[in-house]
């Protein structure tokens, strides 16, 4: 099924982002926590994609594995930076054969051990786009930044580009994190005024560890609250209060968000499954 059309069902959909593990010990145990999520009714499953190509052919797999085995739909991230059309075609090639026509178009950025740029074929996610348009039938979603994008200083810039990545033919949108609400409502609405109408699905995390949460919103560019922050600094050193504290954060966040016509939720998971199987049995009450 495709994701935009899940997206604008009545009902909200609820997703999980988990990326793919080193090692066979640690696929055996992802797919056993995402069999374990499935009871919890989730739209769908999403696969991130290693930098440069690292895990291209995990992410197929994966995806590949939650789609048909697991019977879940799934949504395969794919990287554009340091690949070449051919290796691009190639790669949506074996989604389609193994039934995975939803598929999340990035940029994505220089692995840290190759010098940027010179090999690419697409500069930007927006051609990608294009391309995956172009040649396939695929769902396609793609990312956006309700904070703005790290690199684009100008904000009016970022949302061009980002309206000029959707008029490329994105099918729906999923937000980087954010602890804000008030973020996402108003980015939406920037968009909404560009007459941008696909579903933006938005990004949660529920915050699990401070050292690690300060880490990534660097970054990122995500802003934490400082009634969020303050909060946390006076438990860092208690694992359980942190945990307990991003759960009900999270939980706020998301009834917000639902109440306020969101059309679901996306947990970054990082692979990491007990707090976001606390908030959504909140949510659900399954
Ligand atoms: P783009 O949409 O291309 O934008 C990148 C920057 O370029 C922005 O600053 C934009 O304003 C600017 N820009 C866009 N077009 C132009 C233009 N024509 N001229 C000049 N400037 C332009 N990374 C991974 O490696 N693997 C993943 O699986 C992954 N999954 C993600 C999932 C989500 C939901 C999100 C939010 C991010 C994910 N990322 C992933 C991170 C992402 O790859 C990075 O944020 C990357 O820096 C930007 O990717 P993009 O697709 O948003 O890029």
């Amino acid at each position: 099924m495709r994701v935009s059309d899940l997206l604008r069902r009545p009902e909200p959909t609820f997703s999980f982002e988990f990326f793919p593990p080193k090692t066979d010990v640690g696929l055996a145990r992802l797919y056993g926590t995402i069999e374990h999520l499935a009871e919890l009714g989730p739209g769908f499953v999403s696969v991130t994609y290693g930098a440069g190509g690292s895990t291209r052919h995990r992410t197929v797999e994966i995806a590949s594995h939650i789609k048909n085995t697991i019977g879940i739909e799934a949504v395969a991230h794919l990287t554009c930076r340091g690949h070449t059309r051919e290796e691009i075609g190639s790669t949506l090639d074996s989604l389609a054969s193994n039934q995975v026509d939803n598929v999340l178009a990035l940029r994505g950025d220089p692995p840290k051990d190759v010098p940027d740029e010179g090999f690419s074929d697409f500069r930007y996610a927006d051609e990608l786009v294009s391309y995956i348009r172009d040649g396939q039938s695929m769902c396609i979603g793609a990312a956006c930044y309700p904070e703005g994008h790290t690199e684009n200083p100008d904000p009016e810039d970022d949302l061009r580009r980002l309206v000029q990545k959707v008029h490329a033919g994105c099918d729906f949108l999923i937000t980087q994190l954010f602890f804000d609400n008030e973020k996402y409502f108003r980015f939406v609405e920037r968009l909404r005024r560009q007459r941008i109408d696909v579903p933006i699905l938005p990004g949660i995390m529920p915050v699990t560890n401070v050292a690690q949460l300060k880490r990534f919103t660097t970054m990122c560019g995500a802003s934490v609250p400082s009634a969020l922050m303050e909060r946390l600094e006076k438990y860092s050193d208690d694992e359980q209060a942190v945990l307990a504290l991003g759960i009900e954060w999270a939980i706020g966040q998301c009834r917000e968000l639902l109440a306020k016509g969101a059309p679901g939720i996306h947990f970054y998971t990082l692979n990491r499954s007990l707090s976001t199987r606390v908030v959504c049995v909140s949510l659900t009450g399954r």
